[in-house]
């Protein structure tokens, strides 16, 4: 486990999915996004946002799958 200094989380990006620490001193990031997404447009961001939940969605029912696929039934 990475050591994490009170007061600080671990957060993840809405819209990269990035893991990172918050808050962090002289860092952009907010509490949703990473210091690399921060600094994208809001517009372009909203479609990141999107995609990045489509992923994770697609991540969980792949995930789903093999668990059936391997699972006795
Ligand atoms: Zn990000």
């Amino acid at each position: 486990m990475e050591k994490i200094t009170s007061g600080q989380r671990l957060r993840t990006c809405r819209a990269c999915g990035k893991k990172f620490e918050y808050p962090v001193k002289g860092s952009t990031a907010t509490r949703h996004h990473c210091e690399n997404c921060v600094a994208v447009p809001a517009e372009p961001r909203k479609t990141m946002e999107r995609l990045n939940t489509r992923v994770t969605q697609l991540e969980n029912q792949i995930r789903c799958l093999q668990g059936k696929s391997t699972a006795p039934n």
